[in-house]
Order: C-alpha cells, then structure tokens, then sequence
C-alpha cells in the first residue's frame, strides 16, 4: 500500500477497525452523544463504512431519510462524500463510533445496493476477519474482494440492462416542481414499492419519458439488473461411467470429508501426484452438488490450463463449471460472481482471489496445490488464499481440503498439532508406478547449454523407444550473464543490482526484477573488446541446443514468455496427447497441473541451484519443485525415469526425495526448523519499505519500530532493520525489518502498533511502506 498523501478528513467521524472481532457489529461504550437539536438521530441511522483508502479505518456516515430504498444493512454499498470525492463504500456495522458529533456527519448519498447487500454477512466478516489479520485497509480489502462493476458507483441505464429503478436518497434528491404530476406519482410508487424495472412501472401508468425527466434531474438512478438470474442449482448428471473405481484409500478420503460436509473440518489430502487427488476432489464434489450445495476450489496461477477445467466440465457438465481467474474481463468475473452468490453456477475452479466469491450454498471449499506459493499475494492485501480459505470454512460451517503431493510444513505441523485430518493416498492409482531415478554428479563435466554427455545418451534412447522427454530448468531466457571475456565486464541493470538476461529475441538485454531492457552491445563497453559471451543457459539457449542434437524431434519450450501466445496451451496439450516422441524444455510451469501420460523421461538440469538460496524457505521449494517435476515421469503404463544433474550428489537433502520419501525430507526439515525456531514454529511479519536511498528507508523504519517498541518485548525477536537482500531494485532503495515470535498474538500487537505509529505521521510522498503477515521469503 502507499500512503501517498495526507488523507484530507472527510469531516464524519472516524475510528480505527483496530482488534474488534470480526463478528463483533457495534461495540459497546460507543453511544453516540445526543444533543438538543433535531439533528441527533437514532443510533441505527448512523453506520460505519469502508473507503476505498490506503487507512485501517472506517468512517461513520449518516443514513439517509427511512423512506429512502436500498439496502442498509452491513456489506451493503453506499456512496460517500469523501473529501471533495464520491466514493463507493461497504458499510461495515450500523452505529457509530461516536468520536465525532453526530450533528457534524456528514450523510451517504445513495444506497448503491437495490436489494439484499452486496457482500453477504459471512462474506464481510471474512473480510473484516482479514484486514485485522493482515494488517491491511479495510476499504483496500472491500476493493479487491468486489468484482470490477461492483466498485464503481451504479452504472447508468445503457450499461446496467434491463434495471431496476431506484430513489436518490438524501440531501441529494432534487425538487421536483409541484406541477410534474406523473413524476411524482412514479416517486410514490418507487417509494412504497421499492426499486422496480421500466416493464413494471409502465404497468403502473409511468411511461418512459417521465422515468427519462426523472433521471436527467437526478431524482431516480438504475440499480441492479433485473435480468440476474436466480434460480436455484440446476441438477447435476451423476457422474459419467468412464470415471474410475476409488481404491481404498481414496475411498477412505473420500468418506471422512463427506462424513462432515454441514460442519467445519480441515483436512490435508496428501498424495503422490498420480495418487488420484483429483478423482478424489471429482468425486466430493459430485455428493456435495447431488445435494444442492456448490464447490469452489483453488488452484496455482499456472494450473487453470484447459485442461484442467475440461476435466471438470467433463464430469459435470459444461454449464454447471465456473472459472475465475485474472485474465478475465470485468463483466465475466461479474457473471462468475453472480453465478456462484446466486446459485446458478455449481462449481468454480478459480485462483487465489477466488476465496473471496459469495457462495448461495457452500458445500466444500478445495486448494489443489496447497504448497504453491502462487497463493500468497506478493504486493497490495497481502493474503494467503489457502489461510483465507480455511478461515472461511469455519466462519461458514463446511469441510475444507487441502492437496498436495509436497504439503507445506505449515499444514504438516497443523496435522501433528491435531489441528487438520490428514488423508494420505499412498500409491500411484492405476497402472503407473514410480519412476526410477538417476542422480548424476555433473562437476568437472563439459555441458552443452546445461546438458551433459549421459543425459544426452538417455535423451536418444528414450525418444527412440517412442518416449517423449521433459527438460526442466528454472531460467527463461538465453543466458543468465553476458561477460566480456578480455576484461571480465558484465551486463547489469542500471535500476537493480542485479544482472540482466540475455534473450535471443534480437539480442535483447532484460532484467527479469525491474523489467527494465536494454540492446545487447556488440562490443565490451569497458574495453572495446567483441569478446562478449553468454554464460550459463535459460531454456532458449537449451531449446536451441536439443533442436540442433535432434534434428527429426520436435521441441516445444513453456516459459513466462513462450505461454504469453494465446493458445500454446492448447497446442500443447494436443501434441502431448497423440503421444508422438517429442522434447519439452521449460520453467516450473511444466511442474505443474499436466497430466502427460507418455513422457518417459524427466530431466531436472540444476537440481541444487535453491540449495544455495539465501532464503530460509529456499530448501523447501526446492525439494517440492523436484517432486512435482518428476512426478511427470511415467505417468502411463510405460513406467519412467528421472534425471537429476546436481554439483551437490552428498547433499543430505537428495537421498529422501531420490527415494519418494517427501515425508522423509520434511520431516529433516521440520527438525531444523524447530531448531531454528523458524515457521512452522514461530510467526514472522515482515515490514519493508523503499526510498531515494537506504539511509532513508532504514530511519524510517528504525522510528517505527523504535516509537512502536519493537525490540522492548521478550517474546518477539526483532531482527533489523537492514538492508533487503536485493537492496537496489527498479532505481529505488529498500530496507526491511522482521519480528519474529512463538506468540502470535504478541507479533499481532506489535505489527497493529508498528502501522498505528507509521499512520500517525504525515504520509510521505518520497517513500513506500507495507507490512506483509505470514511471508513467504524474506525478500
Ligand atoms: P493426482 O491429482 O493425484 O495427480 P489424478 O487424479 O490426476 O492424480 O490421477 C492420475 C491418473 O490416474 C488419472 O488418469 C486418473 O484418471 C487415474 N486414476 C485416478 N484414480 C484411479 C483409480 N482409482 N483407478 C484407476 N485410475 C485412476
Ligand atoms: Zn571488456
Ligand atoms: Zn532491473
């Protein structure tokens, strides 16, 4: 978030959403002052709203005369005087705070929702529960959470079709001249009425002209449309009888989430990937829509291919499958949106921001992938979807299941903690078994654009066995360095420190931090020499090197910037099907989501690089890559093998996941950390900020901490501020501290004073702060 400016004081009064519970409405001790004048109104006229602001606060407001229509209970939208700006708000709880004389509020212009609130109350006490969480502007979470029509204030009669008619409230409704006959007499009928459509009202006598002089005086504006649909879920066809038999273990999985489907319950499916998670979740979803109720699941930002919908539509039904990503528009997150909050839709299949979509009738709620750190919001609310996601099942009542074949050490320890059930599917379903893997020690060995002479001779063996192959490295691009070779210059970006990447594209310089891209010289800079060489390989460099060692073979690279070309998805699921021998060379978006049965063979070129990661976490992905990539292999009948080069064969990190041991390997970890007293055993909260320079950002943050008294209690570490790890990036500086704690509730307080501090002071134009609860790095 960026305090800008100094926010202007929009005159109502104020308090901070501060520790109140979430399902806490109208604290106590806050009776508004009553005073002599007519002015002073009942307690419940008065609310408290969320702004669209960079401030953990609400403001109260006035409610409009009674006799005005809308909705004006808590999650219903209003729009505000706010400043000298129109806003559209979310009131939070009715009565006020009190710190303001009620005769100084000032009132909401109009009740923007027609009929029930916009966001239902579990919905807004998700939210409330959320901002309190992370720290963040409840107004800030309120934006990101409604869909974008919903953001802005109603929309006029050519964009909303078919609308409902409403009543301008409050001051803001016009004198309408006495001899305006029709005008008034449609004015009493919307009145006793409520909103109505232009059909409606012409039944009623009020014809089009005088609804349009109405508008154009600003007595009436278009509220919802009345062509929403609202019939219930439509039923479903059990499932086709090509799905395959559960085995015991996935019956097991099944019947313990099913046995609980009305109450709160957490569970950790944890499965081999091939172990059959997904028929898992197909067949939880197919009892929880038989009995009227819907299904939304999460998935990584990378997952939500056509594949894996159509797997879904497949079973379902194409109708009764929602998808919610951002790659949509705005009108079709709002027909998702209204699909799921009116019952139509039966399923959604969404990415992290999904969590927070209405449902009529929740009956499970799944993340696929729980590990993958696509589920945490890196910049703005910063949230973790998968914590949201087990929130929400408990403030609504229903079960909710986390998959992964590499769980994070966070549900582990949940599990150990008696906290989640855990599920565990033991076995590749089917007639798959596991691969077989090879670790090869490429030290001392020449490599060809990071491949070396063995994995070559395995390549060729497999695709002359029919197999198809899978090259995995986790750098897109050409290289990673130009250096010149006479005097040792390298290309880095002016913005970061950091060095760019060469890609091929007309030897193009980008720097995969900032963005930022320059030409490739020709020459060294430093010293004129034209001995400039791409060191180290990217999948460009590899791609063109396996096209040169396998003339006849196709190859086909996924990275960030080959998937940029709509359709190559499609593409490749086509070429992966008809089973054909080809190469696939890519990032970790090939780890993720296929199911590609003939490939035989998975190469993992840099196995060790996260091994070296200055990041506490760094071993974890790491580990969890190596698995989900190789469970790529022999997911068919053909059996498979995994090739893994690592200039580290003795780290002890290797011999677990070499065995399919992934509990092993986390159980190691786990020990170091608990030793360590790292998460899973202790939260963090992270507070960053940037500046011209890092004295700047250090002495901001050393009087934040300093005034909040951070460092002063026992049981919460404070480690900084320094410098961040990658201090220069995108042409500014940044500097960090971390608190650090086994008492969560001792790191909440301090992280709540550590903002009341920051927000006490004037907002700064020159510098950037944020406060990020439950890191995934340290970055
Ligand atoms: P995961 O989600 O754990 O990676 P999937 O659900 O995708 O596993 O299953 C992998 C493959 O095994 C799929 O082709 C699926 O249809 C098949 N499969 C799943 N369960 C069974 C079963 N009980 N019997 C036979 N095949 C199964
Ligand atoms: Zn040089
Ligand atoms: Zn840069």
């Amino acid at each position: 978030m960026t305090p800008r400016r100094k926010p202007r004081p929009p005159g109502p009064g104020s308090h901070c959403t501060g520790r109140t519970p979430a399902t806490e409405t109208v604290e106590s001790g806050s009776e508004p002052a009553v005073h002599g004048d007519s002015a002073a109104s009942p307690a419940n006229q008065v609310v408290r709203v969320a702004v669209p602001a960079p401030l953990r606060r609400t403001f109260d407001y006035r409610l409009p005369a009674p006799d005005r229509s809308g909705c004006r209970e808590p999650g219903a939208r209003v729009i505000v005087p706010f400043g000298r700006r129109r806003l559209v708000g979310v009131i939070t709880a009715v009565g006020g705070s009190g710190d303001l004389d009620e005769d100084r509020l000032r009132t909401v212009f109009a009740l923007a929702d027609a009929h029930g609130p916009s966001l239902p109350r579990s919905l807004l006490d998700l939210c409330l529960w959320a901002a309190d969480y992370y720290h963040a502007p409840i107004g800030e979470v309120l934006h990101a959470v409604l869909p974008p029509p919903l953001r802005k204030p109603p929309a006029t009669a050519s964009q909303v079709r078919n609308p409902r008619w409403q009543l301008v409230a409050g001051d803001d409704a016009p004198e309408i001249p006495s001899r305006a006959h029709r005008q008034h007499e449609a004015l009493r009928l919307l009145r006793e009425k409520g909103p109505l459509t232009t059909a409606e009202l012409a039944v009623m006598g009020i014809s089009a002209t005088v609804l349009r002089g109405l508008r154009e005086r600003g007595a009436i504006v278009p509220g919802e449309s009345a062509d929403t649909p609202a019939d219930p879920v439509a039923a479903t066809p059990p499932p086709s009888g090509d799905a395959p038999a559960p085995n015991a273990a996935q019956q097991a999985a099944i019947r313990a989430v099913l046995a609980a489907t009305h109450e709160f319950g957490c569970f950790l499916l944890d499965g081999v990937t091939g172990s059959g998670k997904t028929e898992v979740y197909l067949r939880i979803i197919a009892e929880v829509i038989a009995a009227g109720r819907q299904a939304l699941v999460l998935v990584p930002e990378i997952s939500l291919t056509p594949q894996t919908v159509s797997r879904f539509a497949d079973r379902f039904g194409p109708g009764a499958v929602t998808v919610m990503h951002s790659g949509l528009s705005a009108g079709e997150r709002m027909n998702a949106w209204n699909g799921l909050s009116g019952g139509t839709a039966s399923v959604l299949i969404g990415t992290r921001s999904a969590v927070f979509t209405p449902m009529r009738n929740p009956g499970v709620l799944i993340v696929d992938e729980e590990h993958d750190s696509s589920f945490k919001q890196q910049d703005g609310f910063r949230y973790s979807a998968r914590d949201v996601a087990v929130i929400r099942g408990k403030l609504e009542g229903f079960p909710v299941l986390l998959g992964s074949a590499t769980p994070s050490l966070e549900s582990l320890h949940n599990v150990s903690r008696g906290r989640y059930t855990h599920l565990i599917l033991p076995e590749r379903a089917g007639p798959a078994s596991h691969p077989v893997a090879h670790l090869e020690d490429v030290r001392g060995m020449g490599l060809n654009a990071g491949l070396s002479p063995p994995l070559i001779t395995r390549i060729r063996a497999n695709l002359a066995a029919g197999g198809q192959v899978l090259v995995f490295i986790n750098r897109r691009g050409y290289a990673p360095v130009l250096m010149c070779h006479e005097c040792g210059w390298t290309a880095d970006c002016d913005g970061c420190n950091t060095r760019m990447t060469l890609h091929r594209a007309n030897s193009a310089l980008r720097c995969h931090h900032c963005g930022g891209t320059a030409r490739a010289p020709r020459t060294c800079p430093a010293c004129a020499s034209a001995a400039l060489l791409p060191l180290g390989a990217g999948t460009q460099r590899t791609e063109q090197a396996l096209t040169e060692l396998f003339p006849g073979t196709p190859v086909i690279r996924i990275d960030r910037d080959s998937t940029r070309r709509r359709g190559v998805h499609d593409e490749l699921s086509e070429f992966m099907q008809t089973g054909q021998p080809c190469i696939l060379v890519g990032t970790q978006m090939l780890a993720k989501g296929h199911h590609f049965p003939g490939v035989t063979l998975v190469a993992i070129l840099d196995a060790d690089t996260g091994f070296m990661s200055s990041d506490f976490r760094g071993l974890e992905k790491t580990g969890q890559l190596i698995c989900q990539v190789a469970g790529r292999a022999g997911r068919g009948s053909g059996g498979g093998e995994v090739f893994l080069q690592t200039c580290q064969p003795g780290h002890p990190a290797l011999a677990p996941l070499l065995a399919w041991d992934y509990a092993g390997f986390a159980r190691a970890l786990m020990e170091e950390r608990e030793a360590a007293r790292l998460p899973p055993f202790a939260s963090l909260c992270v507070f960053r900020a940037e500046a011209a320079s890092t004295d700047q950002a250090m002495a901001f943050l050393s009087a934040a901490a300093g005034t909040a008294g951070a460092g002063n209690d026992p049981e919460v570490e404070l480690w900084g501020p320094m410098p961040s790890p990658m201090e220069k990036r995108a042409g500014r500086y940044r500097a960090q501290f971390v608190l650090c704690s086994c008492n969560r509730p001792r790191i909440q307080r301090l992280a709540a004073a550590v903002c009341r501090t920051i927000e006490a002071q004037p907002a700064r134009r020159d510098l950037r702060w944020s406060v990020d609860i439950d890191p995934v790095d340290l970055y």
